[in-house]
Parts: structure tokens; sequence; C-alpha cells
């Protein structure tokens, strides 16, 4: 597939809004491919007045859509599965050049959107509530109920599942939903999603797509007929959301930044471990919240280690993804960019040694380790969301414990050993939404709950039950036959 061929196909979103039907934008963005800087589309540019106009309609056709039953509801997520893993190439020709994803991460991106929305059809249908024991003879229950609007703000690395993660289940628990896509990346992280939901026979009106910077973003935040938020981004974003909402008692989640440990133990097969290190620090780049962004190596293996990672970094093909002899593309653009290598000299004027990369060619960074990395070096200490492998050798395990948990994030950590039951125990001391025993960070699945714990999230779990109670309220409802008598 060139950028050619995937300009060639029909575009329903050019220079255009989504509220149901293709809207013609009053202003409009550019989405540009960051591989070669070319133009690849125009899509319209929301404002304010969109945003307004967005909410009103949403309210009302969410009425009607949670009125149905669930197992209309359910059709439109199971037409929207088949269409996609039908033809999955509708959205990885957007994904490929838009956000610079190699040919295999769209790919697998693509399969995870597949097996959300079948996940998500079978929320339709999950109990929703329970009875409960009453001292009254009645009927005591909790149900859960939708929202109403749900607003969802998406970030640009994972474009497609991380708008989709939330669409779908906001749309099956039977809110509407008003999508604001990171501008860097509107087709695949909202308009052709809404052009798969629009052909799968979802209602007008229940989804909404709203290509815009972070001003509409806190817009949207800040409205009053939108109660509740699933925002997934960087921590300082989040920061500022749960400020804005917070006084406006929203109800509000937030999928955050990581900086997350790959703990190698003394008993691990070395060749593996480097294997699965590689993988975890440079997939997409390194820009996923799940990177492995830290190792630990105990100091036994740690020459070896490093020396087998370096080796794999040095011969990984970056180029334009496009080209699938590439597995890995370019950063995002070049604020990013230059962010990473900054922290790459900063760390090593600070002590650390380069082992490979550290270089870049345009938005081309190369796959980067760093040997020997002072604990406090920027590399270490903070999340980069780009290709660099910083290493770090500890003597005991108490120690490499003290050092996964000096960190505030707290998104995912894996352990590679021979001991997998050790591993286990050791899981219990670890502050992380998710431990990985015997495999890298990355990782995620649509029926597990995922999310952070300290600064990588706060607020909603996603996944299968954890998502309808994300994207619902409970109601406690009872009912006696005949009214109360009481003494006055
Ligand atoms: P970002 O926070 O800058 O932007 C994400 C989205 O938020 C964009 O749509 C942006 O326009 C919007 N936005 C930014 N500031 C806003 C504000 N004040 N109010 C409302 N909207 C605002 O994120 P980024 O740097 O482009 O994305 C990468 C970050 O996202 C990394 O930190 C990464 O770890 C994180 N991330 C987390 C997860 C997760 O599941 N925990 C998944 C992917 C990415």
């Amino acid at each position: 597939m060139t950028l050619t061929e995937a300009q060639q196909v029909t575009m329903p979103w050019d220079g255009a809004l989504f509220d149901g039907t293709w809207k013609a934008a009053a202003s409009t963005v550019d989405v540009v491919a960051p591989a070669t800087g070319q133009r690849i589309a125009t899509v319209g540019a929301a404002g304010v007045d969109d945003l307004d106009a967005a909410v009103r309609s949403a309210t009302e056709a969410q009425k009607t859509w949670a009125a149905l039953t669930y197992d209309q509801r359910a059709k439109v997520f199971r037409r929207a599965s088949a269409l996609l893993a039908e033809d999955p190439d509708r959205l990885v020709r957007w994904l490929v050049p838009e956000s610079g994803s190699g040919m295999g991460k769209a790919q697998f991106e693509v399969g995870l959107v597949v097996a959300e929305l079948d996940e998500c059809a079978g929320i339709t249908s999950l109990p929703y509530g329970e009875l409960l024991r009453s001292s009254k003879p009645r009927l005591s229950l909790a149900r859960r109920v939708p929202f109403g609007v749900v607003g969802v703000i998406s970030p640009f690395n994972f474009p497609a599942i991380l708008s989709m993660r939330s669409v779908a289940p906001a749309l099956a628990a039977g809110n509407a939903v008003i999508l604001k896509p990171d501008p860097r990346t509107p087709i695949s992280g909202g308009l052709a999603l809404a052009e798969l939901f629009a052909e799968a026979g979802l209602p007008a009106g229940l989804l909404h797509v709203l290509p815009a910077g972070a001003d509409v973003g806190a817009a949207l935040v800040a409205h009053p007929g939108v109660p509740c938020l699933s925002f997934t981004g960087s921590t300082a974003a989040g920061r500022a959301i749960g400020q804005a909402a917070g006084p406006l008692l929203k109800t509000v989640h937030l999928e955050l930044g990581g900086n997350n440990a790959l703990l190698v133990l003394p008993d691990a097969d070395v060749d593996a471990a480097a294997s699965a290190g590689a993988w975890g620090s440079f997939l997409h780049q390194g820009q996923i919240c799940m990177t492995t962004g830290r190792h630990l190596v105990h100091a036994s293996i740690a020459q070896e280690y490093t020396a087998k990672l370096a080796e794999k970094a040095r011969h990984i093909p970056v180029g334009d993804p496009t080209d699938p002899a590439n597995p890995l593309g370019p950063i995002i653009d070049e604020r990013q960019r230059d962010k990473v290598h900054a922290l790459v000299t900063a760390s090593v004027e600070q002590g650390a040694t380069l082992a490979a990369g550290g270089e870049y060619d345009g938005l081309f960074y190369r796959p980067t380790v760093l040997a020997d990395v002072p604990k406090d070096a920027p590399a270490f200490t903070e999340e980069i969301f780009g290709p660099v492998a910083p290493v770090t050798t500890y003597e005991t395990v108490e120690e490499a414990l003290e050092i996964i948990n000096s960190s505030e994030y707290g998104l995912s950590v894996a352990i590679l050993t021979s001991d997998a039951f050790k591993a286990f125990e050791l899981a219990a001391h670890i502050d992380s939404g998710a431990v990985h025993i015997n495999d890298q960070t990355v990782d995620d699945e649509a029926v597990i709950p995922f999310g952070g714990v300290k600064a990588s999230g706060v607020g909603g779990r996603f996944g299968a039950r954890a998502s309808l109670e994300s994207f619902t309220e409970v109601q406690w409802v009872t009912v006696q036959s005949e009214i109360e008598r009481y003494p006055f």
C-alpha cells in the first residue's frame, strides 16, 4: 500500500465533521504523514459551536438508544466487528501513514478494535444490577443506568483502539458519545471509526467526532451537558482535566502515562530476556503508555543482556512504515523527537553510556540503548515516549522492588525469571495496575480490567464488566405495594 493508494480511497471526511452524517466544517485541518511530511487528507476542524450542537443532538438521540432492547444494540457492534474483520485494510491504510505505525503494529491494533467490538456486543447483555436485602418487605435493587452523554478524548499513538476502547463500551452501556481525537490522527482515531459505525447501523446523533486541539477538549470537559469524561493521554493533561472537572463534580476516567519497569532476575534466559526487552522498548518507536521504560537487570547478567539488546537495536530497520520492510516508523512530530533526544543527551551527560542509537534522521530515531543509567537520570525517571531502552543494574530483589516502586507511575511491570512462582510472590509488592511474569510490559486485552494506579490513572477501568461499571452510574430503586405510613 502506498500513500497515493490511500488517497484514492473515498474520504467522506474531506473537510467534514461527523454528527451522524458528514457535515461540512467551518474550518479544516491538514492530516500529514510524519514519515514523509506529505498531506494525506484534509478534515473538518471543530470549534466550540460544533461542540454545543453535538451535545444537543447527542442528548436527544441517547434517549431512544437507551430505550432499545439489548439485542437491538448488540447488532450494531456485531455488524461493525464483522465489517472490520472482513476488511481490516479500511483502517490499516490510515493508521500506517497517519500515526507512523509499522504495518504489523497497525494490523495488531485493528485486531484489538475487532475484539473490543465483539466484547461490547456482549456488554449489552450483561446483568446490570443486583437484588438487595432490605429491612422492609419490599423489592430493593441497584441497577446501572447510562450517564447520558460521555465525552471521550484520545491520543495519537494507538488512535483507533484507544478511541474505540472508550467509545464502544460507552455506547454499549446506552450512552451517546462525543469523541475528540488527537488532531494529528483524526481519521484512524475517529472519523474512520464513525464511518464504520454508520455502516453498521448506529442511529444518527449517537456518535459525534470533533477533530480539534486541547481547547475544544477543555470545552468538552467543562460542558454542562457531558457528565462523564473518558480521557487517555499524558499525565500532565490528565491533571489539568482532573482539576477542571473536579469542581464541576463530573465522573472522570483518566488513563495516563507510564514508566514501566522490566525486572530481569539473575536466573532469566538472557537471549529471551533481551528479545522481550527490545520488543517492550522499541515497538511503535516506544510511543506506547506501556512501553518498557526501565530495564532493571541483575548485575551478574547486565553486561551480557545489554550487549544483546544493543545488537538487536543496531539491526532493526527504521523508515517509512508504508514499506513493510520497516517494522519501526517515525516519531509523531519534531517536538516529541526533540524531547526524546534531550532526555537521551541529558542522561549521557549524567553518566549513562550510549550502547546503541542516540541519533536520528528527520523523524526517524534509531533504537537506542543506554547502559549504566544512574537511577536519577531523566531517561530513567521520566516517561520518554521514544525508542529508548535505559538499563540499570541492581544487586538484591529488595533494592529492585524499591526502585520499581519509587516511580510516580504505576501502569505495567514485567518480571523475567525461570522461577515464575517466585515472581508471582514479588508481584504482590509492586505498585502497578498490571504485572506480567515472563512477558514484557506492553499488553492489553478487551476482556481484562485495564488501568493504571498512582500517576498512571484513576477513576475507572476498561474491559468487559469493568467497562460496564465505568460507563454507568448506580441507581437504587425500591418498590413496595402500599404507601409507607409515618407518625406525622
Ligand atoms: P496529550 O495528553 O498531550 O494529548 C492527548 C489528548 O488530549 C489529545 O486529544 C489532546 O488534544 C488532548 N488534550 C491535551 N491537553 C488537554 C486539556 N488540557 N484538556 C482537554 N484535552 C486535552 O497526550 P500525548 O502526549 O499526545 O499522548 C501520549 C501520552 O498519552 C503519553 O503520556 C502516554 O503514556 C499516554 N497514554 C496513556 C495510555 C493509557 O492507557 N494509560 C494509552 C496511550 C497513551
